[in-house]
């Protein structure tokens, strides 16, 4: 394990303090959560990013989900290089935000109808008040530990009890804006049930993700999609998909297509902009008619839509099939196997869990099930682990209860080293000591 230096990197971090809230335009950048100080990365290529001094990793964090083709695909860049040249915005309609929304639309039939907004926030805040506009209702129910951007109304935690009003998860959250939210945790169909109904009529929507990224990863129960399903149908509540990680990931159709359940709405973001900013929501035509300008419920963006994101999107959708997902699901599988002899070797208390190309590593014992089981994960142990990988060159969430990623530019080597430094950085881990 050579030492690297961080010179550049901790110099850059002191004069990024000065500027932004913890030196990060986005928390969990700041390695609060694992301690020390954050790496800034100047380069990306493949399966490996650079930092600013030099050191080279493997990614497996892959921007938190968007690059499905690893960094800097030719396609992608002499797509986005194209449409730069030919003009950034224009603030009006353009031909590739039909190309995309067709290809959308193909590998997504529930989307009956689609907008494109500007991030994953946006098209979950949007899809909210679509539905909200469409019943004419206003509870909402989201799942413990679902992480569905930052608007004020998904911005609750759960009280204590079961199925719980909730309570503002953010200082600056007013209690009026999450006090139509109902909180109810993942898998537990008995506990969604409560909730329906002691809120007959009332709910307008349940946001979903349907394999949740956010709370580590952790897989839906066989079944348990479907009753969500049949409980929506029953009480006329919006069906929301919150595919924002799993849409093109989890399989061509994302969630919704690798289980087979359509939802009414449906909300994308990550894969689906290539690595630039981009959201979509959309649904059944009846829910999606109700937007403006063809119906009452506002929502608009100067930037949606945008050439160079819309360039980015078609070209990755342009470079996957149904065999990515066949080499992903190896790629994932081959690790996952690894990681698990790994784990059993060393006697750490651990386990993987993992979706296709999409993993976490629980430092508990498993099987993770829902939000209450990811916080017993030591995320002390967690933090020893990442710096422990860091070090060997691999980049990881800098959080315990985040989702890992494989990318097609990965190799079987790369899964293979990952394999053999994670059984060096677990047998060194001062938990076992
Ligand atoms: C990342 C994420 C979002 C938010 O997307 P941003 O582009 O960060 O605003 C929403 N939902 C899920 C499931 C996500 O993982």
């Amino acid at each position: 394990m050579a030492i690297m230096n961080h010179e550049k990197s901790l110099e850059l971090f002191e004069r990024a303090r000065g500027l932004f809230p913890g030196g990060v335009n986005s928390p969990v950048r700041a390695f609060k959560a694992v301690g020390g100080t954050p790496v800034f990365l100047a380069r990306g290529e493949g399966a490996c990013v650079w930092d600013a001094d030099g050191n080279r990793y493997t990614d497996f964090l892959g921007s938190w989900g968007p690059l499905i083709l690893g960094h800097s695909h030719p396609a992608v860049v002499a797509a986005i290089a194209k449409a730069a040249a030919a003009g950034t915005t224009f603030g009006a309609s353009t031909e590739r935000e039909v190309e995309l929304g067709e290809a959308i639309r193909a590998a997504f039939p529930s989307m009956e109808r689609l907008r494109f907004v500007s991030s994953g926030t946006e098209a979950t805040m949007s899809a909210l008040r679509v539905a909200r506009g469409a019943t004419g209702r206003s509870k909402l129910i989201k799942i413990d530990g679902g992480y569905h951007g930052h608007a004020d109304m998904l911005l609750a935690a759960a009280g204590s009890g079961a199925a719980t009003l909730g309570i503002p998860g953010s200082a600056g959250v007013t209690a009026a804006a999450v006090a139509d939210t109902i909180i109810v945790p993942f898998n537990d169909e008995a506990a969604m049930a409560a909730a329906f109904a002691a809120n007959q009529g009332q709910v307008a929507a349940l946001i979903i993700e349907p394999i949740p990224g956010n709370m580590g990863l952790v897989p839906p129960k066989p079944g348990y999609l479907a009753a969500l399903r049949r409980m929506c149908d029953r009480e006329g509540a919006v069906l929301i998909f919150d595919e924002v990680i799993s849409g093109f990931r989890a399989g061509p159709g994302g969630a919704q297509g690798l289980f087979g359940i359509r939802p009414d709405m449906t909300c994308l973001g990550k894969i689906v902009g290539g690595g630039l900013p981009l959201g979509v929501y959309g649904g059944r035509a009846d829910i999606m008619k109700v937007v403006a300008p063809e119906g009452p419920v506002y929502q608009a963006g100067t930037l949606s839509g945008n050439p160079l994101a819309m360039a980015a999107g078609l070209a990755v959708l342009g470079q996957i099939d149904a065999n990515s997902y066949k080499r992903l699901e190896s790629l994932g599988a081959r690790l996952a196997a690894g990681v698990k002899a790994a784990i059993a070797e060393t006697g750490v208390p651990a386990c993987i869990q993992r979706v296709g190309s999409t993993f976490t590593i629980f430092f508990c014992a498993g099987p993770v099930t829902d939000f209450a089981s990811a916080k017993r994960a030591d995320s002390r142990v967690y933090a020893d682990f990442f710096h422990g990988m860091l070090d060997r060159g691999f980049y990881l969430p800098p959080a315990q209860l985040e989702a890992a990623f494989i990318s097609l530019a990965h190799q079987d080597t790369e899964v293979d080293s990952f394999v053999s430094a994670t059984h060096e950085t677990l047998a060194a881990l001062p938990v076992l000591r």
